[in-house]
């Protein structure tokens, strides 16, 4: 889960990371009491959750009530990447000197945690890592030996942050490494991370994900999932316990497993198509499973096609079968099916189904000619 900058200040707070007070508000009056509060000048910050809020006009500086209400009544509502922006949060204004890059995330392939920091923040970060990698420096942080003071204050000099900002910066970053640990964070980012004029260091930014995995030991998740604005086909698949992942293409997605499902995406992509979603439905795929799985992807306008690949190993092909039909007579599909049943009892269920089939409802016998068969009907 995703955090808005807000709650991820609100949630670096807690870890002692240095932010602006500040408040968030949901209407214009709001926000500027929330202006008004803060002091001026403050800025009036879009809360979405895509990057690039500065450069889409989301984050405005107001020297005034009446410039915070102006700006206010400007940025909610407002169309960013197509995030409407439903919150704004309101800083006291930072006068900033400088702008660094700061981060916690996993490096799975190496399977160590990779820190990076770079006295080149703010705005034009993608830039740097693309024309100028050195300037962002990278620290692979064993797990289990956790990230100390000492190397922290190595790791800010080999960045070449200004001297005054080094040990501030050295104490902020072994307290995001906590955050970003004992917090359960997927992604633990700040930029930029200020250094001002008079000389303090804050994160004047927040971009936070929670690993969902940990959620049971974070009951205080709860008010961020509250304010999640989820994808609709995600919420439907999640009230009917689905595994599903919405994408942006044109073939609906059925697999059991994992695996699976990850290897459909591949093969509809190899076949010259894009798969509208990822939808494991795990091991039993009986009729309620396949017709809320049908429901789900039904509802998505975009899609063209459904490819159902099932591979029955404890789960029995047959029930998938005759799951398929139960399900089909009580949805009522708009997008033509194609199926590649395989494994247990594999003759029977193609059987069960071969009456049945019609070219809204075609069988293939391996997953490529299926695929390639989807990506057809999609018309992709
Ligand atoms: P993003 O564009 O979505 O990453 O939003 P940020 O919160 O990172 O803000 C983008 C840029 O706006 C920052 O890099 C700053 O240059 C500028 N900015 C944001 N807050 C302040 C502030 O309090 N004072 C000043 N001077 N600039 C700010
Ligand atoms: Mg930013």
């Amino acid at each position: 889960m995703d955090l808005f900058e807000y709650q991820g200040k609100q949630y670096f707070s807690r870890f002692g990371i240095p932010v602006s007070p500040g408040g968030v508000a949901e209407t214009v009056d709001e926000a500027v009491a929330a202006a008004d509060a803060a002091g001026y000048p403050c800025v009036v910050k879009a809360q979405v959750k895509v990057g690039g809020r500065g450069k889409a006009g989301g984050i405005k500086r107001a020297a005034s009530s009446e410039e915070a209400r102006t700006h206010a009544a400007a940025i909610l509502g407002m169309d960013i990447k197509g995030h409407v922006v439903r919150r704004v949060w309101v800083e006291r204004a930072s006068d900033i000197a400088r702008e660094y890059y700061a981060s916690f995330t996993l490096d799975r392939a190496n399977k160590v945690h990779l820190g990076m920091l770079s006295a080149e923040g703010g705005v034009e970060i993608e830039h740097v890592a693309e024309t100028n990698p050195d300037a962002i420096a990278k620290l692979a942080i064993d797990p289990v030996r956790g990230l100390d003071l000492g190397t922290a204050r190595r790791w800010v000099a080999e960045a070449s942050l200004d001297p005054a900002a080094r040990e501030q910066t050295a104490v902020i970053l072994c307290d995001l490494y906590r955050c970003y640990v004992e917090g359960d964070c997927d992604l633990a980012e700040i930029n930029p991370l200020v250094l001002t004029s008079t000389g303090t260091v804050h994160a004047l930014d927040a971009k936070v994900t929670l690993d969902d995995n940990a959620a049971f030991r974070h009951p205080e998740w709860a008010e961020y999932a509250a304010t999640e604005t989820e994808d609709p086909r995600e919420k439907m698949a999640k009230e009917r316990g689905l595994t599903y992942i919405g994408l942006e293409g044109t073939v609906g997605i059925i697999a059991n497993g994992a695996g699976l499902a990850m290897s459909t995406l591949d093969v509809v992509n190899q076949a010259g198509g894009s798969a509208a979603n990822f939808l494991d439905i795990g091991g039993g795929a009986n009729a309620d499973v396949m017709a809320a799985a049908l429901e789900v992807i039904n509802a998505d306008a975009s899609v063209r096609s459904i490819f159902v690949n099932i591979f029955g190993g404890i789960t029995k092909v047959d029930e998938v079968a005759q799951g398929i039909l139960d399900a089909l007579g009580r949805v009522d599909i708009k997008a033509p099916i194609v199926l590649r049943l395989d494994g247990t009892n594999a003759a029977a269920g193609r059987a069960l189904l071969a009456p049945h089939l019609s070219d809204r409802l075609v069988a293939e016998t391996t997953m490529l000619d299926a695929a390639a068969r989807a990506v057809a009907l999609a018309g992709s």
